[in-house]
């Protein structure tokens, strides 16, 4: 790489924050309808921003918020690599925010208002690499997706890409949503866990009773489904019981270990972060393979009976609880909930199970030509060897993208803990920003040497 490239981004710097202000400043909230207008010129915002710098860039309908994309062709004897970004943002309605979160403020090098870690400021680092390569003639071509509704679970990213996998063909595909899990040891994701949600619903009657009259013999909703929960997890081992649930978990290697270790993550870390009290276990090994290799069973919600002050003694006719799993690469969402569904009419025929739209999980590379060149790009621009490490959490798009794109996918996240993802003060930096433009021309850099 050039070592002009430090100049190239030392002078981008106010060019960026610029940028980021304007993008920052339109509350492109998903969740919140009366937002609509705002993700509307956000998208049109952005198709400027792109066409201005030479790409061929339009705002894609879609039965809901519009898709941005943005091509940068420079021959079709070069590879392609595809840039997702989502340019939506979560509601900002916490009350510990400090500013206003739509008002862009900067403080020192840090960078304060919604969006600006999750997902605007890597969206934008990733198009300041984009651009530096290209100017140097890098033969590369580069396409950005930008989606409008990551944060609502992007209900139309299929029917957006369904028809348009050809215009998308591409080599491979770098998604930046992701985050370190410490500032100074940079981390490349290979792998999501997906979400199958589900409400189980309990009726055993039409109205409350008193429990004075029919207590003792009328079925109580709540502690049946209390008691079906506790034979389908073991809460105090944090362990599924129902048979066959484990089956297609793969056992971690112990280089994936090594890698989850070396990432930064420590439990008094994590406890602090998330303000957790007491934990299960204290062991870093099992508390990292749990978080981002192992499937979940968790109760969200129970819901039923009186819950005002003091005790009424009504017995509740209907209860229900909300449930999520969290699978591993291998489960398949399908084979899950059957399993699931049948051990739950077994053990209590009469609950109703209903499943809502589920996400499956994802795996990436972790070698190969791809993942070398992430882990080159991390060093070059970080100046540290990159830990592997996957996330727990579910990314509807890249499943998507797997799906029709077919095509490696690797996580290129800049996003540190203490930029504050979904939290109020949410922030990006500088020096986040600024090394990921180098690592993403780097990257960009060495995929144009790749055979395709
Ligand atoms: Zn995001």
């Amino acid at each position: 790489m050039k070592s002009d490239i430090d100049k190239y981004i030392r002078s981008a710097q106010p060019e960026f924050e610029a940028k980021l202000r304007e993008w920052v400043e339109i509350p492109t909230i998903s969740a919140e309808p009366e937002h609509k207008p705002d993700i509307e010129r956000g998208a049109e915002v952005a198709v400027q921003y792109l066409r201005s710098l030479g790409a061929g860039a339009e705002a894609v309908p879609t039965p809901g918020n519009p898709v941005v994309i943005g091509k940068f062709v420079t021959g079709g004897d070069r590879p392609t690599v595809t840039i997702y970004n989502h340019l939506d943002v979560q509601p900002a309605n916490e009350p510990q925010w400090q500013r206003p979160p739509f008002i862009f403020h900067k403080e020192a090098d840090r960078y304060i208002g919604r969006g600006s870690t999750d997902d605007k400021g890597p969206a934008l680092t990733a198009l300041f690499g984009a651009r530096y390569a290209l100017e140097q003639g890098i033969p590369v071509n580069i396409q950005f997706i930008w989606e409008l509704e990551e944060e609502i679970g992007s209900p139309n990213f299929e029917h957006f890409l369904k028809g348009r996998a050809k215009d998308f063909a591409t080599d491979s595909v770098a998604v930046s949503d992701t985050i370190w899990i410490a500032r100074g040891k940079p981390a490349v994701a290979y792998g999501l866990r997906g979400l199958a949600p589900v409400r189980l619903v309990l009726e055993t009657g039409t109205k409350d009773v008193h429990s004075g009259v029919t207590g003792g013999a009328a079925r109580n909703p709540i502690t049946e489904l209390c008691q079906l929960i506790a034979e389908c997890y073991d809460a105090r081992k944090g362990v599924v019981r129902i048979p066959g649930f484990y089956e297609d978990v793969e056992k971690l290697s112990k280089a994936e270990m090594d890698n989850f270790l070396a990432s930064g993550f420590t439990v008094k870390e994590f406890k602090r972060a998330h303000e957790l009290k007491k934990m299960r276990e204290g062991d870093p090994a099992d508390i990292a393979s749990r978080l981002w290799a192992r499937p979940t069973f968790e109760v969200h919600g129970i819901v039923g009976g009186y819950t005002g002050p003091g005790v009424k003694t009504a017995i509740p006719y209907r209860a229900e609880a909300k449930i999520s799993m969290r699978l591993v690469p291998k489960q398949k969402p399908d084979k899950v909930l059957k399993l699931v569904r049948n051990f739950i009419k077994e053990k209590n025929p009469d609950v109703q199970f209903i499943p809502e739209s589920y996400l499956s999980p994802y795996l990436g590379p972790r070698t190969g030509p791809y993942a070398d060149a992430a882990r080159d790009a991390m060093r070059t621009a970080f100046g540290k060897e990159p830990a592997f490490v996957r996330e727990g959490g579910s990314i509807g798009a890249v499943v998507t993208m797997e799906k029709y794109l077919k095509a490696p996918i690797v996580f290129l996240g800049l996003s540190l803990p203490e930029h504050g993802y979904h939290a109020p003060n949410e922030n990006f930096d500088w020096e986040q920003a600024s090394g990921g433009m180098k690592m993403f021309a780097r990257y960009f850099e060495t995929l144009a040497r790749l055979p395709f």
